[in-house]
């Protein structure tokens, strides 16, 4: 368990959780490593992109999708994380 997990948080309060990490690990990459803005935005959008569509998701290295509903499983599961559907070409 990752140490900011420590509390359990509704999950509204989560996303502002996380953010505020973000925002930390931003703050501190731009004091010790030159980092501005821009670039990390360009970056996000390269990232984002490299799926093909822009839709703020990172497209997935490895990984099965799921034939029922399409969601990325990595490969060490056998069945989909989403439906439960057995995943073909998996043992
Ligand atoms: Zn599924």
């Amino acid at each position: 368990m990752h140490p900011w997990n420590r509390n359990a948080r509704p999950a509204a309060r989560r996303e502002t959780a996380a953010l505020g990490q973000y925002q930390a690990m931003f703050e501190e990459m731009e004091k010790t490593a030159g980092f501005s803005e821009a670039r990390l935005k360009e970056r996000m959008l390269e990232i984002d992109l490299r799926d093909g569509k822009r839709d703020g998701r990172l497209a997935p290295s490895t990984g099965n999708k799921c034939p029922d509903c399409g969601h990325i499983i990595t490969k060490v599961c056998s069945n989909c994380s989403c439906c439960g559907a057995k995943l073909t070409g998996v043992t």
